[in-house]
């Protein structure tokens, strides 16, 4: 009997290939997985450009980077912006659950979005601290960085949320209103992680290099400029199992490991309580 691999109306290929072992998951299962994370995703990425983590031959197989479109289908939509040295570049972003799944099944399982919506490409309104730590420290270092960092942020007065990467740490998002240009807003970010290597210099530290992180965490601000990305909440890892970038709540950080929520789990987790609810209001 041929199997219904309809979904979302977009007919999946090769529905049995395999892209996690151990356990078994199989595109099918990834595709499943985000049709029902879908309505919690979409207000997330909706209209964000996009870079994806493709893997056209499952487990084993290459996986690339992709952030131009080839072929456009119903809930994608493209957009021309001009790069630094002046041309122009197409880039393309989701606007429907459609499109999302359109996307998967073009074996697309990893999405990263940018800071700013294109309706609103000037004014960024998600801003993004991802904790890098050294990599002798151990998680629980990790957890007093958020936990450090969600202080000062409280001291400002903004209101930050929580989700594990799906690899190795967490990052700190907060949702900011669309009044900042790119500048000021990664102007914004560098000195609250600045403030963090102030405040505690043994701990942290604001410089990307690798040498300056002995010992340390560094508090990874860059992300937050004009074409940067950050991993969307909800998407998928293709790490080495398969875990998810999942939002969770302030009380849940010394429980959860950051790699530890897969697609299973998130499953369960979608029927609960929004812990990023008031996300944008
Ligand atoms: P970890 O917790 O393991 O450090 P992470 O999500 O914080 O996970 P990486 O996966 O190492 O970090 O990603 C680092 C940076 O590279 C992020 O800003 C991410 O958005 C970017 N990146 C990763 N994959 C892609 C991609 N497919 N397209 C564009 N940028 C990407
Ligand atoms: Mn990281």
């Amino acid at each position: 009997m041929k199997k219904n691999n309809k979904i979302n109306n977009i007919i999946i290929t090769n529905p049995e290939k395999i892209i996690f072992k151990n356990p078994e998951i199989t595109k099918i299962d990834i595709v499943k997985y985000y049709s029902a994370v879908g309505e919690r995703m979409l207000p997330l990425i909706k209209n964000r450009i996009i870079s994806v983590k493709r893997l056209p031959d499952g487990v084993g197989g290459n996986k690339f980077f992709k952030k131009h479109l080839e072929t456009k289908n119903k809930g994608i939509g493209k957009i021309y912006l001009e790069n630094e040295n002046g041309q122009k570049e197409d880039y393309y972003y989701i606007k429907t659950i459609h499109g999302l799944i359109s996307e998967v099944q073009m074996n697309s399982f990893e999405f990263h979005v940018w800071g700013s919506n294109v309706k609103h490409l000037k004014s960024p309104d998600i801003m993004v601290f991802d904790l890098d730590p050294d990599e002798k420290l151990n998680i629980n270092a990790v957890r007093e960085g958020v936990k450090d960092l969600k202080k000062i942020l409280d001291m400002f007065n903004l209101k930050s949320y929580l989700k594990t990467s799906g690899g190795k740490g967490y990052h700190v998002v907060v949702p900011i209103k669309k009044e900042m240009n790119w500048t000021d807003f990664k102007q914004t970010a560098k000195n609250i992680a600045k403030l963090m290597e102030t405040k505690w210099p043994n701990k942290y530290t604001s410089n990307i290099r690798i040498k300056n992180r002995k010992n340390k965490i560094f508090i990874d601000w860059v992300r937050n400029a004009r074409s940067a990305t950050f991993v969307a909440p909800y998407s998928v890892r293709l790490k080495d199992k398969c875990s998810v970038s999942m939002p969770i709540k302030w009380s849940e950080l010394d429980k959860i490991k950051p790699n530890e929520i897969t697609i299973n789990e998130a499953l369960k987790r979608i029927k609960r309580k929004d812990p990023w609810e008031d996300f944008f209001k």
